[in-house]
């Protein structure tokens, strides 16, 4: 079998920054806090676990003083700032510069419908980290739309801008957007700049990568995909596989792998989410290739 790796896959910078920082900060720290999963796979938090990282949730910050708190990429709603401020503890912000900018941008287009008695409504998953920091920039006013039902919520009288969450699809979007337009219409018989105000704000990190995932799964006779379950990118990109390579497996490590799926002429393609580690990767193709003295000619 012949396996290769998509250069294209692994994290994406904010990710790798992030991971960097809580890296940096361990090698002088015994622990260092971590608001949430550093990154959605169970193997990574594993490892940065053993050099010290201890994940925390939101609660648990409210009991914590005078220590050192790594935010991760996703970033945090302006109330982690204040707590860690009462509790004198030393934020190590890891938030990743695109979030920082849209949480910037939801802010100012908040304050603007406040004046305007208008609405923002974020295209993304309720109770999603990134969603949190970005509902609380808006004193949690922001509506949080995944499907038509969410559109209910809606005033669609008044004024409505919308933004992503960084890591939704690029397709749903502008579906989603088309909706919007066609039930301001519907209701105001107009829609012009005052109505509606569409944000595409999803990370080019992870919409560009779809195109090059199609071109890499073509290409070859399988492809294993190898995400955490819980990562949303990571299942988003494996349905891109799919639909290219019908061979295409899904793994959270080597373990799950069977040779049943593999033929020994096989050009096997192994790519990731961008929260799956390159090294990772390179664990997957390196078992595959021993494997290959056991797929029978
Ligand atoms: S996907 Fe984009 S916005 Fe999200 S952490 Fe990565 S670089 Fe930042």
């Amino acid at each position: 079998m012949e396996v290769s790796i998509d250069k294209n896959s692994g994290y994406c910078f904010g990710v790798e920054f992030a991971i960097k920082m809580a890296e940096d900060e361990m090698e002088h720290e015994d622990k260092l806090y971590c608001l949430g999963d550093i990154v959605h796979n169970d193997m990574e938090v594993a490892r940065l676990k053993a050099k010290g990282l201890a994940v925390i949730d939101r609660e648990d910050l409210k009991d914590l003083h005078d220590c050192k708190v790594l935010i991760r990429a996703h970033g945090e709603p302006p109330e982690t700032y204040q707590v860690a401020l009462q509790n004198n503890i030393e934020l190590i912000d890891a938030s990743c510069p695109v979030v920082l900018k849209l949480q910037h941008r939801v802010k100012t287009a908040f304050d603007k419908m406040q004046r305007e008695d208008g609405q923002i409504v974020i295209y993304g998953k309720k109770g999603h980290a990134e969603v949190i920091g970005l509902t609380g920039q808006t004193q949690e006013k922001a509506i949080v739309v995944m499907n038509d039902e969410d559109l209910d919520q809606i005033d669609f009288q008044k004024p409505v801008t919308l933004f992503s969450q960084t890591t939704k699809s690029t397709k749903g979007f502008y579906a989603l957007k088309e909706k919007i337009e066609a039930r301001i219409k519907a209701k105001k018989g107009k829609l012009d700049e005052v109505d509606f105000n569409a944000n595409d704000s999803i990370c080019r990190q992870v919409s560009n990568r779809e195109p090059q995932l199609q071109v890499f799964a073509k290409e070859q006779d399988v492809i294993i995909f190898v995400s955490g379950k819980k990562s949303s990118n990571g299942k988003a990109l494996y349905q891109v596989c799919l639909q290219e390579n019908p061979r295409s497996y899904f793994v959270e490590n080597e373990t799950e792998i069977s040779n049943e799926w593999f033929e020994k002429s096989d050009k096997v393609g192994i790519c990731g989410a961008t929260s799956t580690p390159m090294w990772l990767m390179e664990k997957v193709a390196k078992y595959i290739k021993e494997q290959d003295e056991l797929i029978p000619a």
